[in-house]
């Protein structure tokens, strides 16, 4: 019998509580400092305490994933704790594509897949020096928004920088990614892809809660200017946001370009679930500024099911349980090679 396992943070409760309601074992791997929160919920079978979540690396972990045949459920905290390569050497089977998740941590090969994908994408720019005008400054890798920071001009940008590295937060212009700052009102649109059906499923959009950009307009602007601190955009929590229904065509269509670009890039492809975010213009025009390539916390809104997901499904319908629906479906079809990697 399977056991869904996944790493003890991020959307942990909503995975493992989806698995449950779809009949399987779960598991919990599970940092020795949370083990009494996570004591608390009784639909997780087992944990699996490691001091550290790399121990998953270690033989003993392996072993005892393996005797359950565990399959990992992969969230934010597997890549922002591990390298790609780390995650890559994994021998138990991850839910999605692995190797997609490569592409999700490195900012360039994420633009080759934006821009394969045919969706509007902020230029980045290679140079501090071609800065002319609102730029971002963003850390590599699932950072969480921690660090970043907004420049107009090169000096402006030196200034920030070097601040960040006497924090310990960089060590030189290698660490960011420059890119034009996108203009309107953010969405995070989360979807699923089934390669067993091949059929795409939109299953809600939330927006994020980032400390501290979205507390600044509490303070009057004359104020501001005297905070001594770059405000960071660290993502605190997250919360629900309905579209208008006729941008949902499109929402549908970036949606399946995404898709099929990365079947072509690749392969198996972007199976499972994954998120487009970015910003909406006063034109409805949505310009993508990132892309998680597996299940983002912002699903943690809808354990109950989305306002989209009950037109696709008459029981209350998670990402987490999604996930497990899909094993499910796999499991009894024979064909769980097309869902794992
Ligand atoms: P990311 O790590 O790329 O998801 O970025 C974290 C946060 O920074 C986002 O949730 C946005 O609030 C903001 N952000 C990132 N890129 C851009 C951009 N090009 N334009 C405007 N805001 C951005």
């Amino acid at each position: 019998m399977t056991t869904i396992s996944t790493l003890g943070s991020h959307c942990a409760l909503q995975v493992l509580k989806g698995a449950k309601d779809e009949g399987f074992q779960t598991l919990l791997i599970c940092e020795k400092k949370r083990e009494k929160l996570y004591k608390r919920f009784s639909f997780i079978d087992e944990l699996l305490l490691v001091d550290s979540f790399n121990d998953i690396l270690e033989s003993k972990c392996r072993s005892k994933l393996k005797e359950l045949q565990s399959i990992i459920i992969p969230h934010g905290t597997l890549i922002s704790q591990m390298s790609s390569s780390e995650i890559e050497s994994i021998d138990i089977p991850i839910f999605g594509n692995k190797w997609i998740l490569r592409w999700e941590s490195d900012r360039n090969m994420k633009e080759k897949l934006m821009l394969e994908s045919k969706l509007h994408v902020p230029k980045s720019l290679s140079n501090p020096s071609e800065i002319n005008g609102l730029v971002i400054a963003k850390r590599h890798g699932a950072a969480g928004g921690k660090g970043y920071f907004l420049a107009t001009n090169k000096e402006d940008y030196e200034t920030k920088r070097d601040k960040l590295a006497s924090q310990g937060l960089i060590k030189s212009d290698e660490d960011l990614y420059l890119q034009e700052y996108a203009f309107g009102v953010s969405a995070y649109l989360q979807y699923f892809y089934t390669p067993i059906h091949d059929k795409l499923e939109f299953f809600g959009v939330d927006r994020r809660y980032e400390s501290d950009v979205d507390g600044i307009g509490r303070i009057p602007a004359q104020q501001q200017i005297d905070i001594d601190k770059i405000p960071s955009f660290n993502v605190i929590g997250n919360s629900p946001l309905v579209l208008r229904e006729s941008l949902l065509d499109e929402v549908y269509s970036m949606g399946e370009r995404f898709v099929d670009a990365a079947k072509r890039l690749v392969a198996p492809g972007m199976n499972g679930p994954f998120c487009l975010e970015g910003v909406y213009d006063e034109n409805g025009k949505f310009t993508a500024f990132e892309f998680s390539s597996r299940i983002v916390a912002g699903t943690n809104l809808y354990v109950n099911g989305s306002p989209y997901s009950v037109f696709i499904y008459d029981e209350p319908m998670s990402m987490g349980r999604r996930i497990a629906r899909e094993i499910k479906i796999a499991n009894t079809k024979n064909q769980i090679s097309k869902i794992v990697t």
